[in-house]
């Protein structure tokens, strides 16, 4: 498996403001999103394109448009949603599966709960949207739903990551053969005893959408 820390001020300024306690849940929204953005550009620089031939209003240029079938992005829910627009303005042909997992605090397991995806994602690039690479059992969880149905590589972007989560996915994924990358803004410090990332953020679902 690959990780990418992406190293860029911007990148570093709005995580910086990400992290602070003091950031409401209206600004962290539209951070998330922002940070997304640039995250998603260096996550499908692998992206299958396909040569096309177009008219300039003076002659023939050499392009790209991105080859077919789609790209499939698939946030996690309920904190990947945060990270959906931020994507899609940048891949806005995507198309968009939904994975609804959640984290079991006592056993820090991942179960599925909710499902929309196509059955055969043959020859698909797939890309993750989860906000938090915690213990790592529930990218892990939903990159195997993803093969499991054919995918051909998928990327996975997080805002913030464990050392913990990096391990975990590397293990688990280890003689798939199957092309992972781990797109992150951060590795942070470790695991606490919650599961927590620290220095961390918080509980990302929480910061973007309330406690509910
Ligand atoms: N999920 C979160 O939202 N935050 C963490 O720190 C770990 C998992």
């Amino acid at each position: 498996m690959e990780t990418l820390v992406v190293d860029h001020p911007l990148v570093a300024h709005k995580l910086t403001t990400l992290r602070d306690v003091r950031t409401d849940s209206p600004t962290f929204r539209r951070l998330a999103d922002e940070l997304v953005t640039l995250l998603a550009y260096e996550a499908t620089r692998d992206v299958r394109v396909t040569d096309v031939t177009v008219e300039t209003p003076l002659t023939t240029a050499h392009g790209v448009r991105l080859a077919r079938p789609a790209p499939l992005v698939v946030p996690i829910l309920r904190a990947g949603l945060g990270m959906l627009d931020g994507m899609t303005r940048i891949l806005p042909t995507a198309e968009v599966g939904f994975l609804g997992m959640i984290r079991d605090e006592s056993t820090l397991k991942a179960q599925t709960y909710a499902t929309r995806l196509p059955e055969d994602l043959s020859g698909r690039q797939c890309y993750v949207l989860d906000p938090m690479l915690a213990t790592g059992g529930t990218l892990a969880a939903a990159v195997r739903f993803l093969f499991d149905r054919g995918a051909q590589d998928v990327t996975a972007i997080c805002l913030l990551a464990a050392p913990e989560g990096i391990a975990h996915m590397d293990e688990a994924f280890r003689d798939s053969g199957k092309p992972i990358r781990v797109v992150t803004a951060a590795l942070d410090e470790r695991l606490n005893e919650q599961g927590y990332i620290v220095p961390g953020l918080g509980d990302a679902g929480d910061r973007l959408y309330g406690v509910v």
